[in-house]
């Protein structure tokens, strides 16, 4: 049934095509696809249409979503998964957009087993099998002025691919072709010279937010990877090869 599958796409491609004006400017205005060779970019145009006919956006307090910012979000949330398939989104359709960074009250237990409410303050939020959760300004921030090692929509969809395994732990399900001691030995010890390092010096070789869980880990060092190879791979070679092995991209060949 394979051949009805791709009869259907190619329809849903024809029927929903992104206008050729908006592509070209947002293609144009986000940094981090601009290492892409015109046919990953035409695959990478493909992918964002499927995703903005499978995903549900909406805004939340007062943000309105519209084509043009969907496909700004749709665009960089497929950029991970360019040569994973779009399977690798499949199991949750929403994402929801604040205007900018969100309160949300949640219940921690601590280690004598009390459980705290507690406020926090986000700037995006990720669950399993629910919606993916974005502020609009991180995302407009991150396109008006670029941050090495920053991108918030990758990180939040970072986190998506580390679910897919059932555990948000900061190991997405690895290919045949890759080893899972391996994987675990080489982040785990960057992982634990990153805490060392802003024990002892007050920072690290890549942002700090990455020290505060293995899962937080993936999902910035992903950051780095699309949007700061060189860094990552100068910072830590041996995870930017693992990372490389597993989104099966290159984006330090030209
Ligand atoms: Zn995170």
């Amino acid at each position: 049934m394979r051949w009805l599958k791709r009869l259907y796409t190619a329809r849903l491609l024809r029927r929903h095509q992104i206008p050729d004006a908006l592509w070209r400017e947002v293609a144009d205005r986000l940094v981090v696809i601009q290492h892409l060779s015109a046919s990953e970019k035409a695959r990478l145009r493909t992918f964002s249409t499927l995703f903005l006919h499978k995903k549900r956006f909406s805004g939340a307090q007062g943000f309105e979503v519209s084509s043009e910012t969907n496909l700004i979000i749709a665009l960089q949330a497929v950029l991970p998964i360019l040569e994973l398939g779009m399977d690798a989104y499949l199991g949750w359709s929403e994402i929801i957009v604040y205007p900018g960074a969100f309160r949300v009250m949640r219940e921690q237990q601590d280690a004598s087993g009390i459980v705290h409410l507690q406020d926090q303050v986000l700037s995006g939020e990720s669950w399993s099998h629910g919606p993916v959760i974005l502020s609009w300004s991180e995302i407009e921030e991150d396109m008006l002025n670029p941050v090495a090692g920053r991108n918030v929509v990758i990180h939040e969809f970072a986190h998506k691919l580390d679910a897919l395994n059932g555990r948000t732990n900061g190991m997405p399900p690895l290919h045949p072709d890759m080893e899972i001691s391996e994987w675990s030995e080489i982040l785990g010890s960057a992982y634990s010279r990153l805490q060392q390092s802003i024990e002892i010096r007050g920072r690290g070789q890549i942002d700090a937010y990455a020290a505060t869980a293995p899962a937080e880990f993936f999902a910035v060092v992903s950051e780095y990877f699309f949007s700061a190879p060189q860094l990552l791979q100068d910072a830590y070679p041996r995870v930017y090869e693992q990372m490389s092995r597993y989104y099966r991209q290159q984006p330090l060949l030209p």
